[in-house]
Formats: C-alpha cells, structure tokens, sequence
C-alpha cells in the first residue's frame, strides 16, 4: 500500500483555511493528525488532490476545561487531571482511543469527524475491487444489506458519545462565515454511512465548548471492543447526571456511539428519569428501551445480535458506575 501524490496545503489562520476550501470545492480534504485521514488514503478511499494541513492554525490548538480546539492532542487531554474531574466521561473516552502513539497524533476534531467504518470498506483497494467496490468507494451495491441503496458504515469514534452526554457544542467556520450547533446537531440522523455529517461544503471544525452549566455532572463511558489495548469501539456507551444527595439523578444522559452510523443521545427516555433515584428496576427498563431502538448491522467483528444485547447490559454497568464515582 502507498500513498499517491496530493498537493498539500499549509494554512496558518482559519481565514486561509476557508479559502483553500473555496478554492479547491469538493476536490480537497483536512488533515489534522492524520491517524484516520492517511490510512485510508493508502487504501485508495475516496482520495482528493489536495490535503489542506491543519497543523499550523493557531486558533486551532490548545485546550482548557470550557474549549478544546479542534487540533489539541488526545494525548494532551489525557495528561490533564483538571479535565478529568470537570469532564469525567469525556476522560474515560480520551483515554480508550486507540493507542498512545495514535494518541500523541490524534486530534478532537479527527475524532468527531472521524471516516465511518466497515469491513468491506477498509480494505485494500485489491480486496474492494474482488467483489466490486461497494456505495462508499468506487461501487454500487452494498454487501451489507443488498437490497437496499444505503451505507450502514458505523461510526466508530469515542469522544463523541461522551461529549454528547456532556452537552458539547462545535464551533464551525466555513465560506458562509461560523456558527456554534449542539455537538448532535453535526450529526445527521437522516443519512447514512456516507452523507452522516450535516457539515456545509468546506466548513471546517474550530473548537468544542463545554457549558459551564454541564460542568461537575458525574459520568462514565464504557467501551466494548476486541482487543482492549487497540482496537475502535464495537459500541460506547456514555453517561452524564447530577446525583443530590439524597440519591435523586438530574439532567441525566445517554449517549451511544459504536453500533450505527451516527453516535447520538436518547433524552426521551433518559428525562423520565429525572427527579427520580436509580434502582435496578429502574436501570434495567432504561437500558433495555434504549437497546431496542439501536440497529447494530454485520458490519464490524462483533455480531450485531450480540451487540445489541450488550447496550442494555453497557448502558445499566454505566449507569451504575457513573453514580458511584465520587463526585467532582
Ligand atoms: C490502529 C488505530 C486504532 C484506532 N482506534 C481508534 C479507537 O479506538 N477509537 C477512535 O475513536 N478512533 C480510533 N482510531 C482512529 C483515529 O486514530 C482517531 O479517531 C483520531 O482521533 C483521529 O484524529 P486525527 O487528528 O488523526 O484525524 P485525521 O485522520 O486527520 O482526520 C479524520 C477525518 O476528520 C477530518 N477532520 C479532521 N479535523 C478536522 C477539522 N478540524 N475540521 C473538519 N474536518 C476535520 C479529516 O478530513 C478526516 O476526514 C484508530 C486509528 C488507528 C490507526
Ligand atoms: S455498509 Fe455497505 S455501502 Fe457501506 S461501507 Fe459497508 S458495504 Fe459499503
């Protein structure tokens, strides 16, 4: 495997960055650590001509309890003990990612935006082309669910669910100037595998905010995977509450990532539990609601029966574990 030529780009402000993007409309992508963006780019995914650098944007780095700039170092989170109490979920999440050399390069912004994935889909080119590409790259059928016109690629990232669970919002810059959605509004339900971003034509990711109001919840994000030391997520399950003392949850949250092709939160059924104080009873009806509306398909390693089953039983262990964490 081999990386093809590509002109790159090296902006140094986001006022450039939106105009290379304007330049080079649908014919570029962003690179940040590139941990994601470059093996795929060996396996001939979908490849631009241009790779615009994100590396040298000031206004992209760096990170404190309320901001992270879309290029701070999922290493550098995890060295952070103040963000570990003020965001104790998204710190499970940060350290789950990966590896710690895919760490010292990842970025938060890779990571939310990271490629869905799936096993006909990251291959080599080779492979693909033995059983005739697929939607995502180069084909037109889907091995997954052939009778059907749409990508079920998932969402494989960790930081989103619990930075869902936190209430986060992204700040985006673009042509058409910057704009400040809920992080679950990048997300978009109505697509699939390929159209999963509701992100306008060039618009770039500068910063997540965490709300000062979600600060101190306590919370919790467990990963199901294969190998524990390496491997994406075969489901994440985040949780966020405010626990009073005499037991009673508030402002509680569940996100859920690694099962489907977008990572989202289940407010619906989570708030019927607000004002209320957590039992096994009541842990069990909530997870399992949630777990019935998640939609696994045979894509990744782990079988989607199996799955699904685990979201019930990661969402009460999250439940569990986010209410015994000492509060912040
Ligand atoms: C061996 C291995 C194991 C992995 N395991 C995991 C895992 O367990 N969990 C997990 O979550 N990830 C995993 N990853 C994926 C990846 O390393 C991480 O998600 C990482 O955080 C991606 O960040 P990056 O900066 O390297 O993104 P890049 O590869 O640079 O970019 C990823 C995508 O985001 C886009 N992008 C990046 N930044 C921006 C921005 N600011 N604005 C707009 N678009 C942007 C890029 O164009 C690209 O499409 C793994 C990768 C490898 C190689
Ligand atoms: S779900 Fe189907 S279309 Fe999407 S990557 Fe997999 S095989 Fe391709």
């Amino acid at each position: 495997m081999h990386l093809d030529p590509f002109e790159l780009h090296r902006p140094t402000t986001v006022e450039e960055v939106v105009a290379l993007a304007r330049a080079h409309a649908g014919r570029f992508d962003y690179l940040a650590g590139g941990t994601d963006l470059l093996p795929n780019y060996k396996m001939h995914l979908n490849l631009k001509p241009h790779l615009v650098a994100l590396e040298d944007v000031r206004e992209l780095s760096g990170h404190s309890v309320e901001r992270l700039g879309a290029m701070s170092r999922l290493a550098d989170l995890e060295r952070d003990p103040e963000l570990a109490r003020a965001w104790p979920a998204v710190a499970d999440a940060v350290g789950e990612v990966a590896t710690p050399l895919v760490r010292a390069s990842g970025t938060v912004g890779g990571n939310l935006l990271v490629e869905t994935r799936c096993f006909f889909f990251n291959q080599s080119y080779f492979w693909r082309a033995s059983l005739g590409f697929c939607l995502k790259a180069d084909g037109d059928r889907c091995h997954v669910v052939p009778q059907k016109e749409t990508c079920y690629a998932t969402f494989s990232g960790d930081l989103a669910p619990a930075l869902l669970a936190s209430d986060a919002e992204v700040e985006l810059a673009g042509p058409d100037g910057r704009r400040t959605i809920p992080l679950g509004g990048l997300y978009d339900l109505t697509g699939d595998g390929i159209r999963r971003l509701t992100l306008r034509q060039g618009e770039l990711l500068v910063a997540v905010h965490l709300p000062a109001r979600a600060r101190g919840r306590r919370g919790r994000y467990l990963k199901l995977r294969v190998r524990p030391a390496y491997d994406f997520p075969e489901l994440g399950v985040a949780v966020a509450g405010r626990w009073a003392t005499d037991g009673t949850v508030d402002e509680l949250r569940v996100a859920v990532g690694g099962a489907e092709p977008h990572p989202r939160r289940f407010d619906d059924l989570s708030a019927r539990l607000d004002g209320a104080r957590l039992n096994d009873a009541r842990r069990r009806e909530l997870a399992e609601e949630i777990a019935k509306r998640v939609r696994p398909v045979h894509n990744t390693f782990l079988l989607p029966d199996y799955r699904k089953r685990m979201v019930a039983v990661y969402v009460r262990r999250a439940l569990e574990a986010a209410e015994s964490r000492v509060a912040a």
